[in-house]
């Protein structure tokens, strides 16, 4: 009876001392200081899990005091959620209900309480229908609060810090979906320091072996760290305290888990990896206008006590990264001859850097717009969520708040998750279960309705797909399919149906070659295919043995002597035009003084692109009349227009495209470090984000460089433009640019 007592007094005096320690870290927060009201819920939650223990034996209140500490200290959140986060529990775990916490204090934090209940049962359930229930709930409860997934984060955080005390079954499955889906999501919220921190915690417990290795391999190599750091910093600090600046330097180790991680993708060993850790600086400012200046005297500083690499300074002040991250960067090089990187902010910006945009209006409290900042940030989540339209989406993008935005997640009956990139059909559901629903598949059924293959789903959609054994693939379904895997599946499957056509086709064109005494090599059949607008010999062929296309040979003598693409588009007659094309051969002469419209239907073109440049449609372009009184198309600033230009004046004409062209070929030539992944990133984006026709690539990687042609179908210029700066866009793309 006594012992009972003095734990109680005991437990007492430490839930008083966790939660005193909880309300001075808000009080030294820029919150408005609302201690009435977290008392009050403080008290209300103590109550209501009275007598409650964690599995580590410590009072169940320990958690949400915790929890409210996390939400305000390392996410920044204030009042609400502080209170939200000490009753997150108090619905599921004892009989309190969601009308008693409204009636006590009000619908908001009710809302975000009633929220974090609802998402409670881990993402990954026993069965597989609650994991789909969960993850479609978590979506939503983002979007109507974006604190509810904040402070679950921190109620996840929090338990994984405490993952120890957890039984081990439940552990692994926690380490699971940490891995998963929080760290991911934290890192979308620019929450760094939570993301490292969750990746870490489940890195351990997944990888127990491996973590414990690395982390001996860093303590390890402390000591020679720590030396060569010394070394390096002492000038710097030196110079530093002349400028008579209040700072704090420290060496910025990498997680365990991203050294893991840097280790498996380029498979080298711990010793290799030299970004092992960075120097940061951070500076106590308290007028914000001289943050900048003071920055770049930093970097002065140490620009003139070490070598500089030119192409790694980075200026994230002056343009500050979308989600609000400021530093400036630059890496030079260390006493030992290793590169080591600087990152130099002030501190309001490391706290930015730290939090997250929940950072931001601790900075910017005015009276009664507490949440502002963060109430727009949840609109525009709300918004992209409700109306998911292109714009807003690369708008998203930008923000690198694109959770989910550019891929979508939909449930199979079973309740199986499946992802897939925006704009994906039932027909690519069908194609990702398998490739026999996919060539079969005649419509589906999404939330119990029945809608067309084509039919664009929608992130936490059900599709059931209906299929028939009548059904066959065909040609157009190309046109609406988003994925990879399910166009390349349906153009396996339309080959195999068109075999016996292509060889006929084949056997058409050898006897072409042969009766004709011509060559069959590439460069013919480049020419051929080009005049003809087909992507590759299949298509040539299908298109002769289906009869599409037919050959005339009566042109063939113009074609041995001058193997222009003229005379072969002339060669090979697409059918319909045949008896135009007699008629055409008249043509009038083409006047210069008017504008050359240039035209593109199926009989072919009215121009031909020049090889030299070849410019497409939305390019600078002017025409030369050729011999054949044919406009060839330069660039503008194609040399060799240029000398056209100054000894043919007579024979240029001006040009315009047309509005409607038809598509061209360009090539993009690609340069960047190697890395995992990439090339999967690269052609998944250009395939399936921007619906771009790949018709040719060529791949070589050297070490850690790689360099990539690429050759896609396009409407005009402006597409190759946007191509090439999403394409820059992709971590590790270096150059990207449209080559001649
Ligand atoms: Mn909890």
């Amino acid at each position: 009876m006594e012992q009972q007592k003095t734990n109680n007094m005991a437990d007492e005096a430490m839930i008083d001392a966790a939660f005193q320690d909880m309300l001075s870290c808000y009080l030294a927060s820029n919150h408005r200081k609302k201690v009435e009201i977290i008392t009050r819920a403080y008290n209300f939650a103590k109550e209501a899990h009275k007598g409650a223990r964690r599995r580590s034996g410590e009072p169940y209140i320990l958690h949400p005091i915790a929890v409210a500490k996390i939400a305000n200290h390392e996410i920044g959140l204030g009042s609400t959620s502080i209170c939200a986060a000490l009753l997150h529990d108090v619905i599921e775990d004892t009989e309190y209900t969601a009308e008693d916490i409204e009636q006590h204090f009000g619908k908001k934090i009710a809302q975000i309480v009633v929220g974090l209940t609802k998402i409670s049962g881990g993402i990954f359930g026993d069965k597989a229908s609650a994991q789909a229930e969960n993850f479609r709930k978590l979506l939503l409860t983002m979007s109507e609060d974006i604190r509810v997934v904040l402070l679950k984060m921190a109620d996840r955080l929090h338990n994984m810090r405490t993952l120890g005390s957890m039984a081990p079954n439940k552990q692994y499955k926690i380490a699971g979906e940490t891995l998963y889906i929080y760290a991911p999501l934290a890192h979308r919220l620019g929450l760094f320091a939570i993301k490292t921190e969750l990746e870490d915690l489940s890195f351990k417990y997944e990888h127990p072996a491996a973590y414990q290795r690395i982390s001996d391999q860093i303590r390890e190599s402390e000591l020679h760290r720590t030396e060569i750091y010394q070394e390096f910093s002492t000038p710097i600090k030196a110079k530093l305290k002349e400028l008579g600046l209040k700072y704090e330097a420290k060496a910025r180790m990498k997680s365990v888990y991203s050294i893991w991680n840097k280790m498996e993708k380029k498979h080298v060993p711990f010793e290799e990896i030299y970004d092992i850790y960075a120097m940061r600086i951070i500076f106590e400012c308290d007028d914000p206008s001289q943050e900048k200046v003071t920055c770049w005297n930093i970097y002065s500083i140490i620009t003139d006590l070490y070598k500089l690499h030119p192409d790694r300074t980075r200026d994230w002040i002056s343009t500050p990264k979308a989600n609000g991250y400021q530093a400036l960067h630059l890496t030079v090089m260390g006493p030992d001859g290793n590169w080591i990187e600087v990152q130099i902010r002030s501190r309001r910006m490391d706290e930015i850097a730290e939090k997250g945009f929940a950072a931001h209006w601790k900075y910017k409290i005015g009276e009664g717009e507490e949440e502002s900042e963060l109430n727009v940030w949840l609109r525009t989540i709300k918004d992209i969520l409700d109306n998911p339209e292109p714009s807003a989406i690369d708008f998203l993008d930008t923000l690198k708040l694109n959770l989910f935005a550019s891929e979508i997640v939909v449930f199979t009956p079973k309740g199986e998750l499946i992802t897939l990139p925006n704009n994906s059909t039932v027909l690519d559901v069908a194609f990702e279960l398998h490739t026999q629903l996919g060539l079969h598949c005649i419509a589906g059924k999404v939330n119990h309705k029945l809608v067309p293959l084509s039919h664009r789903l929608k992130s936490g959609d059900q599709v059931e797909v209906l299929t028939s054994q009548s059904q066959k693939p065909r040609a157009e379904w190309i046109n609406f399919l988003a994925t990879a895997k399910a166009k390349s599946r349906l153009r396996t499957a339309l080959r195999k149906e068109q075999q016996p056509i292509i060889e006929q086709g084949k056997e058409i064109f050898k006897q072409f070659i042969s009766d004709n005494n011509l060559k069959d090599n590439n460069e013919l059949v480049t020419k051929i295919l080009g005049a003809l607008h087909l992507a590759n010999r299949e298509e040539l062929y299908s298109a002769l043995g289906s009869n599409d296309i037919t050959l005339d040979s009566n042109l063939l003598k113009s074609i041995t002597k001058q193997e222009s693409q003229s005379i072969l588009s002339k060669i090979f007659r697409r059918k319909p035009s045949k008896k135009e094309s007699v008629k055409e051969e008249k043509k009038e002469q083409i006047s210069t003084s008017d504008t050359y419209i240039l035209k593109y239907d199926e009989k072919g073109s009215n121009f031909k692109i020049a090889d030299c440049c070849c410019p497409i449609p939305g390019d600078n372009v002017m025409g030369f009349i050729d011999e054949n009184n044919e406009v060839v198309v330069h660039a503008l600033n194609c040399p060799r227009a240029l000398v056209l230009k100054a000894s043919y004046g007579p024979r240029i004409v001006s040009t315009k495209w047309a509005v409607e062209t038809g598509k061209f070929l360009a090539t993009i030539h690609i340069e960047g470090l190697d890395r995992f992944g990439i090339l999967q990133e690269l052609i998944h984006m250009i395939s399936t984000n921007l619906s771009i026709d790949i018709r040719k690539l060529n791949i070589e990687a050297k070490d850690e460089v790689f360099s990539c042609d690429l050759s896609v179908l396009v409407e005009d210029s402006n597409v190759v433009t946007d191509l090439c700066n999403k394409v820059k866009k992709i971590n590790g793309v270096k150059q990207s640019t449209r080559i001649h």
